[in-house]
């Protein structure tokens, strides 16, 4: 379907609805091609790709397998052509998967259909398959000083694009992976990169830590510990931040800044999911070894997962989706078997010819 005509979809019934066009769940969309079933993604956010686009876009991937290294938003791209380019897969963005409900199938009154109610209207489908990542998640915020006011005027928590440092005197606040990470990969871009941190040592990877000292003794990035922000000012956008000494406030540093990058992690949560009845276990869904919920008709995959040896890595969540897949076709169509045969014999079965 063309991605255009989107209205059209919610007057039909798919095999597979995915909630979540990250990784994983793109990956699902694929499977279900494979598996010659129907599907569609939702998405609450605007733009494909979950973690890898929002978080980390312009980092480098080096653990899926096939990818010595990969930029995040090139796998995103690559799964984008893998799946949508070769399936008729429509993708419904902004838009929130808020409730579940079912109905009966009008065809076959022993079964039933889930019903998923969105703010755009109801998306119907035979199984559903939630690929939710972190639920919705938003960066936390500095404590103890306000910055909203200058949110958009300087101040970031995502870099979308390292290109919009390009030249600037930044400023990144943190201690953790985040923060460090992108001390080191803004070297090459920002005119200048100081980094904040309220306590002192860092809660990074010590290979990281470890560059971060080296590029701060070789007088490339200005290291502030522990120092916390006393104030903003600028003229309409942010120009000068004044730090103080976390033991001693009167100890005070002023530097000359244009962009505030803040690097405190993100509030995660299931959102809607939560009150769905579905076993929920520290924040993620409980599923049996084959990613099935306690809700009938629908699976799990990918970082929303808790199950006994989970790891949430994009490699495994990419084999949670190809379990989630193999039991949902067979749940709709029992007469096919769970194993799915070889891609080298059957080449891409269900893929749709000059689907753009
Ligand atoms: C900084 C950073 C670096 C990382 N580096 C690596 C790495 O090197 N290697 C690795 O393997 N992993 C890495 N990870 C982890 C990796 O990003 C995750 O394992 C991966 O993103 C999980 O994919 P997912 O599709 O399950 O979830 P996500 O990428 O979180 O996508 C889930 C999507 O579901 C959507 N959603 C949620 N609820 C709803 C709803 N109710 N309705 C509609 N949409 C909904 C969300 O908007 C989101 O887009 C990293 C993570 C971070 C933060």
């Amino acid at each position: 379907m063309d991605q255009k005509d989107l209205g059209r979809d919610f007057d039909e019934v798919r095999d597979i609805t995915v909630i979540g066009a990250g990784p994983v769940g793109l990956s699902a969309a694929f499977w279900a091609g494979m598996r010659e079933a129907t599907s569609r993604i939702i998405d609450s956010l605007p733009e494909l790709g979950g973690q890898l686009t929002t978080l980390y876009p312009e980092k480098w991937i080096y653990d899926v397998p096939g990818f010595p290294r990969v930029l995040a938003k090139d796998l995103v791209e690559q799964l984008r052509e893998q799946t949508l380019e070769q399936f008729d897969v429509p993708v419904h963005l902004d838009t929130t998967a808020e409730t579940i409900s079912r109905e009966p199938d009008p065809d076959d009154p022993e079964r039933e259909h889930v019903v998923l109610h969105t703010e755009r209207g109801e998306l119907r489908s035979r199984t559903v398959i939630i690929a939710g990542g972190h639920g919705a998640f938003e960066p936390k915020k500095l404590p103890g000083y306000d910055l909203s006011e200058w949110e958009g005027r300087g101040v970031h928590y995502i870099v979308g694009e390292k290109a919009v440092f390009e030249g600037k005197k930044v400023l990144i606040i943190g201690g953790g992976d985040s923060a460090c990470d992108w001390v080191i990969n803004l070297l090459d871009t920002a005119d200048q990169v100081s980094l904040a941190h309220r306590r002192e040592g860092f809660r990074a990877h010590e290979l990281t830590v470890g560059q971060v000292l080296e590029a701060a003794d070789r007088g490339d990035v200005a290291l502030h510990v522990p120092f916390q922000i006393k104030e903003v000012s600028g003229n309409g956008a942010v120009e000068r931040v004044r730090l103080f000494h976390s033991e001693d406030e009167a100890h005070e540093v002023e530097l000359e800044v244009d962009a505030i990058l803040l690097q405190l992690g993100f509030k995660t949560a299931l959102g809607p999911l939560k009150d769905w009845g579905m076993e929920i276990e520290k924040g993620s869904i409980v599923v049996d070894q084959v990613m099935k919920t306690s809700l009938p008709g629908v699976w799990a995959c990918g970082d929303i997962t808790v199950f006994d040896g989970k790891l949430k890595l994009i490699a495994t969540g990419f084999a949670e989706a190809a379990v989630a897949v193999a039991q949902a076709v067979h749940h709709i169509r029992p007469e096919m078997k769970i194993q799915p045969k070889y891609s080298t014999n059957t080449g891409v079965p269900g893929a749709v010819e000059g689907q753009p």
